[in-house]
């Protein structure tokens, strides 16, 4: 299977749809830009939902559910947001259908049944949840609000790529609501310190964090810190991004609370999300021309058994054994699939786990039962141990530790050797052409430059790194004071 697989060096963004499709994460749907996410790909998902989910309620957030439509006078009160979402905006105009007159056994839309007030699905949930929390808050005691929804949105993208932009995605999206600004700006950082920490310890992808520029920011926001990652053909991707809002949404939907000294204010917001684009992230980070490459914390198993038999004495005997093996590693909480179909080969099923990334790889035959021992393959290194059953429980606690660990560090590396500093735009330019990656650079400040460097080169400003230090500079592109470096890339 794996050997159908085009190669990263020869064609970067075939491979990486082969490898999505191949792999059994996704697909394309009837809907364009819409995929269609298999049980494979979904129970990543759920591995990553599990655990932001801890990490949502270990900071003290809850869950809730609020619609998918968004009344047009709702949406359009936040000004801002509502032009920076209006390209993208699906919109439903009427609530029935009926039977076509012209075209017998077709439906048409009714006219007579159109919607009064036109209903936006929603791209992102400020407008309908900061209506709602208008009657939630009155006073200081109401605060702060910490509400995290998983859920699906729309953006009506034209440039689709499953995973990293889909009409249609899957994501969480936080919403807080707090008495003072200093309060809401450290839960936007808060978050986007745990979207780097899970992205760091879980899907061993390091990340750098920073802030957005202001061309760059969420339509609305007064700042968005985000994460940003690099993928393996040099160009950055947006992993995650957390929101302070001010008190724009407080104002357009008028949410006022009475505060401690008894003065009326407007309340402080905080948004943030991640999306199923991080799958699109793990992909294009650890995986290689085989395939797949999962770090053991998110992969749907860690462990495979392959048994390896002529006969079906021989079968059922590596079968008890399978069994007793999976027994112990299972009470380690390590999580085993044993593959007994008698359908297929075991060279079909090494490289149908070789392609979706399975962490390690257990073959057992009629020899390994004679010595007590398995063979074990790793799969990001591919290399192969004989290890006896005695040891394997301890053998494979520590190489699932050790892989996750690699896989980082590795990606780390890779990211550490893609930072270039250049300071001036002739080199700027000839590093995009050659190398790719993060480019360190002063600039300007200004929106202008930012605009001009993006029509020359397509590269952005990913974000200004937190902790960046203070250094005096010249901008690369006109010559103008600057006094810190940003991180420029083409990005997806
Ligand atoms: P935003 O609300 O624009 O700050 O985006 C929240 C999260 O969703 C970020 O992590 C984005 O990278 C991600 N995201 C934005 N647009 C898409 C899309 N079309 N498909 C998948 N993920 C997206």
């Amino acid at each position: 299977m794996s050997k159908n697989l085009t190669s990263r060096a020869e064609d970067y963004s075939k491979w990486y749809n082969e490898l999505v499709v191949k792999a059994d994460l996704a697909e394309n749907s009837a809907v364009r830009g819409c995929m269609v996410i298999k049980p494979y790909g979904y129970a990543i998902w759920e591995k990553m939902q599990a655990e932001l989910d801890r990490m949502f309620k270990e900071t003290g957030h809850q869950n809730a559910y609020f619609p998918i439509f968004v009344p047009k006078n709702l949406f359009e009160a936040e000004e801002k947001n509502a032009e920076g979402f209006a390209k993208e905006c699906a919109v439903v105009t009427h609530y029935r259908l009926q039977s076509d007159p012209d075209r017998a056994g077709k439906l048409r839309v009714d006219p007579e049944a159109k919607l009064e007030e036109e209903l936006v699905v929603r791209p992102t949930s400020e407008a309908i949840i900061w209506n709602t929390y208008k009657n939630w808050i009155q006073s200081y005691r109401d605060l702060p609000i910490l509400i995290n929804q998983w859920a699906n949105v729309v953006r009506w993208e034209m440039r689709t790529r499953l995973f990293l932009r889909t009409a249609e995605f899957l994501w969480q999206e936080g919403h807080t609501a707090h008495a003072t600004k200093q309060e809401a700006i450290k839960e936007a950082e808060l978050m986007n310190n745990v979207y780097a920490t899970f992205v760091e310890q879980f899907m061993s992808i390091p990340v750098i964090k920073g802030i957005k520029t202001e061309s760059e920011r969420f339509a609305g926001a007064l700042e968005t810190y985000c994460i940003e990652a690099l993928m393996q053909d040099g160009k950055a991707l947006q992993a995650g991004t957390s929101h302070f809002l001010g008190q724009n949404f407080a104002k357009a939907f008028d949410v006022k609370f009475t505060n401690k000294e008894g003065k009326l204010d407007y309340v402080w917001a905080t948004s943030w999300g991640v999306s199923t684009r991080l799958i699109g992230a793990l992909i294009m980070t650890h995986s290689d021309d085989r395939g797949l490459v999962l770090p053991p914390k998110l992969a749907p198993y860690q462990v495979v058994i392959v048994p390896i038999y002529k006969s079906e004495e021989q079968f059922d005997a590596i079968s008890e054994k399978a069994n007793e093996v999976i027994k112990g590693l299972r009470n380690l909480g390590i999580s085993c699939k044993f593959d007994n179909r008698t359908t297929h080969r075991p060279g079909a099923k090494f490289a149908q786990y070789e392609l979706q990334g399975v962490p390690l790889r257990i073959a057992i035959g009629p020899k390994d039962l004679e010595n007590d021992t398995v063979e074990l393959a790793r799969r990001d290194t591919l290399s192969k141990q004989f290890v006896a059953i005695s040891q394997l429980n301890e053998t494979v606690t520590t190489l699932l530790e050790e892989i996750q660990d690699a896989l980082y560090k590795k990606a780390l590396n890779f990211r550490d050797s893609h930072i270039t500093i250049v300071d001036n735009f002739e080199d700027f330019k000839k590093e995009l052409e050659t190398k790719t990656g993060f480019i360190s650079a002063h600039w300007d400040g200004t929106a202008e430059t930012e605009q001009k460097i993006k029509e020359q080169t397509k590269a952005t400003i990913r974000c200004i790194p937190e902790n960046n230090k203070l250094e005096d500079g010249v901008c690369v592109y006109t010559g103008k004071p600057s006094k810190q470096r940003v991180l420029f890339a083409k990005a997806y």
